[in-house]
């Protein structure tokens, strides 16, 4: 099992306010900031990390917030819904919390035989909490306001929305070693074996739909996880001879990388478990630095000045 992909790594969209951004995860939905530092391409905004207690691959969902951003539109060509697991009997702690809280959020319902509910996050970025129907024993991130009986567990699957799902459910299964195991309508659910959480994919086809337009409240990429960094160029070797470009290894600080645009226009990375969030700061402060890489730790002072503050109490 262990040379495969073993199921979602992180996914990464587009905030507006860095602030609101950082509220609304750590506060309201009670993930762990396990990682602020930049975004690597562009080192005047931040790169945020939020997951469980050590960044576990599976958990982890990342922001660029850029004030000011135009607000997106989720579309094909798009991961567009994130699906977090949450224990049976959540979901009315879940429905109340938003209701208080004013968190954008429809009624439970019920899709794949599994009950979720479904919310938006303040620049309208649509996620799922889902009552998984099978077994999952990861350790939830605790907060004062989020117990772990009912608090988000990791991932439990990615929404791609294309407009035709031929060549991307091959690459799902021909390259990736997913299976399609369910279809309601025009979502195929393809699962992968080699891990039993964060395992899940749901390709919707939608042959009119529209493009989404990658903005403030969108999914930028989505990155799938394998052991190391040995087994992500054997990945590399298999993309390319299935005659899709990708990029060179990148060294990501908290993991390598590589990134190709499957050809439903989504685009997908690869990422290592290795060497993970705790290289530069111990577990129990992960998250409280901003953390740079070498590159750009000469030009700290300028990088802190544009940045904007953070107020992590309230
Ligand atoms: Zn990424």
């Amino acid at each position: 099992m262990e040379n495969k992909i073993l199921g979602l790594h992180h996914i990464t969209a587009i905030a507006g306010e860095a602030q609101r951004n950082y509220t609304f995860y750590t506060k309201i939905l009670g993930l762990r900031l396990v990682k602020k530092t930049v975004n690597f391409d562009d080192p005047g905004t931040y790169h945020f990390y939020y997951g469980d207690e050590i960044g576990t691959p599976g958990s982890i969902l990342t922001f660029f917030p850029w004030e000011g951003i135009q607000k997106g539109r989720a579309g094909a060509g798009m991961a567009t819904e994130i699906g977090y697991s949450v224990a049976k009997g959540s979901l009315p702690f879940w429905a109340k919390r938003f209701g208080e809280q004013k968190v954008k959020h429809q009624l439970v319902a019920e899709r794949m035989g599994e009950q979720f509910l479904s919310f938006e996050d303040p620049d309208g970025l649509m996620l799922n909490l889902i009552e998984t129907g099978t077994t999952d024993n990861r350790q939830p991130w605790e907060t004062k306001d989020v117990p772990a009986d009912v608090a988000t567990k990791g991932f439990h699957s990615i929404v791609l929305t294309v407009r035709n799902s031929t060549a991307t459910a091959k690459v799902l299964t021909d390259i990736f070693g997913y299976r399609l195991v369910a279809q309601e309508g025009n979502r195929y659910r393809f699962v992968t074996d080699a891990i039993a959480t964060a395992n899940i994919v749901d390709l919707v086809e939608e042959p009119n739909g529209s493009m989404g337009i990658n903005a403030g409240g969108t999914n930028h990429h989505v990155a799938f996880r394998v052991k190391d960094d040995e087994i992500l160029m054997a990945f590399r070797e298999k993309v390319q001879a299935a005659g899709l470009q990708i990029t060179e290894k990148i060294d990501r600080n908290y993991f390598y990388s590589l990134y190709f645009r499957e050809p439903g226009g989504i685009l997908f990375e690869i990422a290592s478990d290795n060497p993970g969030f705790a290289t530069d700061e111990s577990v129990a402060e992960l998250g409280t630095h901003l953390m740079l890489p070498p590159q750009y730790e000469k030009s700290r002072r300028q990088i802190e000045d544009v940045l904007p503050v953070i107020q992590s109490e309230s």
